[in-house]
C-alpha cells in the first residue's frame, strides 16, 4: 500500500481499538545442539556442523540437550511462568527445504512453560503488563540463501543454497496473549517487550540476544476492531522482524495499513506479512488460517521432559536480578534524574554504561559517551553499538584522560574514532598519535599572538570586559593548533595579556 493510501495515525486510532500480540524466538547459547551433538556456533563453513540427526538421515536418533531444557526453565521463570512437570516433544510437519528431516520437533500442547507475565515500561514511562501465554522448547531451520535475483529473495533467484548449520539449534519461542489497552503506543510496547525479552535472556547468559544474527527474532502480530465491539478483528503476522527499530515501525505500518482498509468497507486478510526496511512497508506473505494443518503428533522418538522440583527451584534461585529491580537500583547509585534514565534505558545502553562505570567512570561521563559521540557513531553506520570496535574499558579511560585535563572535547571525540577504527587503546592512541592537549603556556602565546596580528583592538575589547572578542581569537588558536590547545587556559592567557 502506498503512503498516501494510510490512514493517518492518529486518526486510525481514533476510530479503531489495536490488538496486538508477540511471538518471540530465542536462540540458546549452548554448546550443541538441541537433539544432537553438533556444535551451536555462528558462522561455520557452511555444513560442517552436521550430522545424522540434524540431517534427518533414517535411523538416527535424537537425545534432548540438558542445557537447553535449564535455559527454557530458567526462561519461563523469568517471564513469570509456572513450569510444567512433565512435557511432551511434538512432531510438526512441514515440507520445505530448510528443514531436512521434513518435520520440526517442536512442543504443541504441553510447553515447558506457560501462563505467565511480565511488566514493560514503555519511553514514555507507562508500564504495561503483558500476558505470557506460553513458552515452548523447539529446533531453528537451516538457512536459506536465494542466488540469482536482485532482491536475495526467493522470487527471481536462479537457484537456491541451503546451511543445515542452524538446523537444530535449540530455541525458546515466547507467546504472548493479545495485549489489548496500549492505543497509540502499542507500536512502542511491541519494541520494548522484545527489548525487555533480550535483556533477560542475556543477563542470565541464556542466549547471545543478537538480534542482527538472528539470535531474538520477533513475528508481530496485528489487528484492529471498532471501539466497543467485543470481537477480535482480523490479524496478520509480520514475520522475523529483526530490529527494534523494524518492531515498532512495522506495526505502526500495519495499523495504519488496516485501518485504511477497514475504513473503506473492505476486510483485512489473515496472512503473514514482511517487512521491509528500506521501503518502510510490509507485503502479503501467505495466507494463514488457525487450521494450518501441521499434523502434530507426540515424537516418539524422545521420552518427555520431566524436570524435578529441585532442578526448578535451584533455576529459580540463580536467575538474575530481575530488569525492573536492577533498573530502580542503577538509577539510586548513580543518582540519574528520572527523564535521564528512561532516556538511558530507551537507548538500550544500561549494560555498556554499567560496566563503565565498574571500570571507574562517573556515571554522568559514562552516560554522556554512550548515548551522545558512540551512538552517533553507530547509527550513522546504521550499526548496533555491540558491533563496534569500542569497549566499557576503552570508554572509561578516554572518561580519565579528560577529567585528567590530558584531553578536551574535541580532542577526546577524536580519539575515540581512532579507537572505533581499531588503533588500540584511548592512551596508546594518544602516546601514538600526540593528540594530547597542548597547555604549555609557551607555545600557547605564540599561537595566540601569531592570532592577533592585525587585530589590536581585541585585547583592548577584552581589557574593558567585552569578552565576546576573545572567542575569534580562542577559535583561531584552536584552528591553527588543530584543536589540541587548551581552551580554557588560552583564555586565562588572553584576559593576562590584555591587563598587561
Ligand atoms: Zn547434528
Amino acid at each position: 500500500m502506498a503512503k498516501d493510501e494510510l490512514m493517518n495515525y492518529e486518526k486510525a486510532l481514533e476510530q479503531f481499538e489495536v490488538v496486538i500480540g508477540l511471538e518471540v524466538h530465542v536462540e540458546l547459547n549452548t554448546n550443541t545442539k538441541m537433539f544432537c551433538g553438533c556444535r551451536n556456533e555462528f558462522g561455520g563453513e557452511p555444513n560442517t556442523f552436521v550430522c545424522p540427526i540434524c540431517l534427518g538421515l533414517p535411523g538416527s536418533l535424537p537425545a534432548v540437550n540438558r542445557k537447553a531444557v535449564e535455559s527454557s526453565i530458567s526462561i519461563g521463570l523469568a517471564l513469570g511462568c509456572q513450569i510444567a512437570p512433565t512435557g511432551r516433544f511434538a512432531r510438526k510437519n512441514y515440507f520445505y527445504p530448510d528443514l531436512a528431516k521434513n518435520f520440526q520437533t517442536s512442543q504443541y500442547d504441553e510447553p515447558i512453560a506457560f501462563e505467565g507475565s511480565i511488566d514493560v515500561e514503555v519511553p514514555s514511562g507507562n508500564v504495561f503488563t503483558v500476558a505470557i501465554e506460553r513458552a515452548h522448547m523447539e529446533e531453528d531451520a537451516g538457512k536459506l540463501t536465494h542466488v540469482g535475483g536482485a532482491t536475495g529473495r526467493i522470487q527471481g533467484a536462479e537457484y537456491s543454497l541451503v546451511d543445515y548449520n542452524r538446523a537444530g539449534v535449540p530455541l525458546v519461542e515466547i507467546v504472548t496473549k493479545p495485549v489489548f489497552g496500549a492505543g497509540a503506543e502499542a507500536p512502542e510496547l511491541a519494541a520494548a517487550y522484545v527489548r525487555l525479552i533480550r535483556e533477560m535472556v542475556k543477563a542470565m547468559n541464556v542466549s547471545d540476544a543478537r538480534m542482527e544474527r538472528g539470535n531474538v527474532r520477533c513475528d508481530a502480530n496485528v489487528s484492529l476492531r471498532p471501539h466497543g465491539q467485543e470481537k477480535l478483528g482480523t490479524r496478520t503476522e509480520t514475520k522475523n522482524v529483526n530490529s527494534l527499530r523494524s518492531i515498532e515501525r512495522a506495526v505502526r505500518y500495519e495499523i495504519q495499513r488496516q485501518a485504511a482498509i477497514l475504513a473503506k468497507g473492505g476486510s483485512i486478510t489473515q496472512e503473514t506479512r514482511h517487512w521491509h526496511e528500506d521501503k518502510g512497508a510490509t507485503s502479503s506473505g501467505r495466507p494463514k488460517s488457525d487450521a494450518d494443518d501441521y499434523r502434530y503428533f507426540p515424537e516418539p522418538d524422545l521420552v518427555p521432559v520431566q524436570p524435578s522440583a529441585e532442578l526448578i527451584e535451584s533455576l529459580r534461585a540463580r536467575l538474575p536480578e530481575n530488569p525492573a529491580e536492577r533498573r530502580k537500583r542503577l538509577q539510586g547509585e548513580w543518582g540519574f534524574a528520572e527523564l535521564e534514565f528512561r532516556d538511558v534505558v530507551n537507548s538500550g545502553l544500561l549494560d555498556q554504561i554499567e560496566e563503565t562505570v565498574a571500570a571507574g567512570a562517573k556515571p554522568q561521563s559514562a552516560r554522556k559517551w554512550w548515548t551522545g559521540e558512540i551512538a552517533r557513531v553507530a547509527n550513522a553506520a546504521d550499526k548496533d553499538v555491540s558491533d563496534l570496535e569500542i569497549s566499557p574499558a576503552h570508554v572509561a579511560e578516554l572518561a580519565a584522560l579528560v577529567e585528567g585535563g590530558k584531553l578536551n572535547d574535541r580532542l577526546a571525540r577524536e580519539v575515540l574514532t581512532f579507537v572505533l577504527a581499531g588503533e588500540g587503546s584511548p592512551s596508546e592512541i594518544v602516546a601514538e598519535r600526540g593528540l594530547e592537549v597542548v597547555s604549555d603556556d609557551g607555545a600557547l602565546v605564540a599561537a595566540i599572538e601569531a592570532a592577533l596580528v592585525g587585530q589590536a583592538d581585541v585585547l583592548d575589547a577584552i581589557r574593558e570586559g567585552r569578552m565576546q572578542a576573545a572567542g575569534a581569537v580562542i577559535g583561531a588558536v584552536m584552528k591553527a593548533m588543530k584543536g589540541s590547545a587548551d581552551a580554557a587556559r588560552v583564555r586565562e592567557l588572553l584576559i593576562e595579556m590584555a591587563n598587561k
